[in-house]
């Protein structure tokens, strides 16, 4: 069984297929997109191990040759030099601009592979088979892809649309616990920001979105990309409304930012610590009911992720610092604070223009360091 949405962008429209047993016939589902029989499988070591023989042996069923490119797992390899080993990989393979690069992995891949097939001799056509709940129910949907400077996360990048998505619910059988959750941090955002039913049925539900039950985990998993969908048609570039997936990501971003963006701070991890956060200063400013906030932080708190900055490695941060770094994130805009802040669950809304100092209060009565 598997469901399939649409992501309405006219000329750059796609579908999202979600289900499990998707990469046994990745074949069949790729064709109509190549115009050569050749595709590159951009993916990292990791992934590639447990499944890379299964993908390449569904397409070459079809008579698609796999090309694969292993990259090292893990976020470092979204730099600079990871994209000019990658760039010159898919140059010796001699791609050109009939074949397709599919990208095989998580967010880490899927941003890096995304990135450099949308300059790859000017842009090259290409696939996302993501492999973690996060880039399952977020990164893979939506056409941002990019890679992390010395500055900052993500700050260099293009908006490129994949031609299909294919989220296979079966790959994330070998997903490691933790990873699991920090995706969940991502579901439960779908909730939060926007869908209080769905939000309701995850509170009921979550344990067994966790434990990879297949019925919840589908369910799951195409809500959130019925929604992300929904948000990209309407507003594909980010100038509104899709700033609301950034929900919890400001606050997490610093919190990311302090923790060197390693193992020790997962993204989801940093997110759910940042929704929090976010549905509690709401309600500091008087938007949100604290009730709200609360019960947010509860259903956060039981899928075992951090809602207070004391749960967070480094504990306890710099107020100063931390605001900071919100300043220097990408969506500051003339040195005032932009916030995905909520007026309850299910209803977040950007506030623009957030007082500085109303931040680093709050912060402080949070347990940071003035
Ligand atoms: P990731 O790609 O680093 O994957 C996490 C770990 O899980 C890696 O070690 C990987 O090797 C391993 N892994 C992946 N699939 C597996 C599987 N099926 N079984 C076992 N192990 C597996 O991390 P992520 O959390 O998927 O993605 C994080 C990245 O996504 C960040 O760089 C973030 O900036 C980016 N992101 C992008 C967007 C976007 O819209 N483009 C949105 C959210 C996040």
């Amino acid at each position: 069984m598997s469901r399939t949405i649409p992501v309405g962008l006219g000329a750059r429209a796609y579908e999202v297929v979600v289900g499990a047993g998707l990469l046994e016939d990745a074949g069949a589902r790729l064709k109509p997109f190549l115009k050569t029989r050749r595709a590159a499988v951009v993916s990292d070591e990791t992934v590639w191990a447990l499944h890379g023989a299964r993908l390449s042996a569904a397409l070459e069923r079809e008579g698609v040759q796999a090309l694969p490119v292993v990259v090292p797992p893990g976020e470092q390899t979204k730099s600079f030099e990871g994209l000019a080993d990658l760039s010159d990989r898919l140059l010796a393979l001699e791609l050109d601009r009939g074949d397709l690069v599919v990208a095989f992995g998580g967010g880490v891949v899927g941003d890096l592979a995304g990135f450099a097939a949308a300059i790859y001799k000017r842009g090259i056509d290409f696939v996302q088979v993501p492999t973690t709940l996060l880039a399952q129910v977020d990164s893979s949907v939506g056409g941002k892809t990019a890679i992390d400077t010395p500055r900052g996360k993500n700050l260099v990048g293009a908006f490129h649309q994949p031609r299909l998505v294919l989220a296979d619910l079966d790959v994330l059988a070998t997903l490691a616990e933790r990873e699991m959750r920090a995706g969940y941090a991502e579901v439960i955002k779908y909730g939060l920001l926007g869908d209080f039913g769905f939000f309701e049925w995850l509170e009921a539900n979550g344990p067994k979105v966790l434990a990879r039950e297949p019925d919840a985990l589908s369910r799951a998993v195409a809500r959130c990309v019925e929604m992300k969908a929904e948000i990209v048609a309407h507003d594909e570039k980010e100038q509104g409304r899709r700033a609301l997936l950034n929900l919890g990501h400001t606050f997490g971003h610093a919190l990311e930012a302090e923790t060197g963006y390693g193992a020790a701070l997962l993204h989801g991890e940093a997110v759910a610590a940042g929704q929090a956060l976010a549905f509690r200063f709401s309600a500091a400013q008087g938007l949100c009911p604290a009730q709200d906030a609360r019960r947010a932080a509860a259903a956060i708190a039981a899928a075992g992720l951090p809602t207070t900055l004391a749960e967070v490695p480094g504990h306890p941060f710099s107020a100063e610092r931390l605001v900071r770094h919100m300043a220097q994130d990408k969506k500051a805009e003339a040195g005032r604070l932009t916030f995905i802040l909520a007026r309850g669950i299910g209803d977040a809304f950007v506030a623009k223009a957030v007082d500085q100092a109303a931040v680093r209060d709050f912060l402080i009565a949070e347990g940071a360091q003035p």
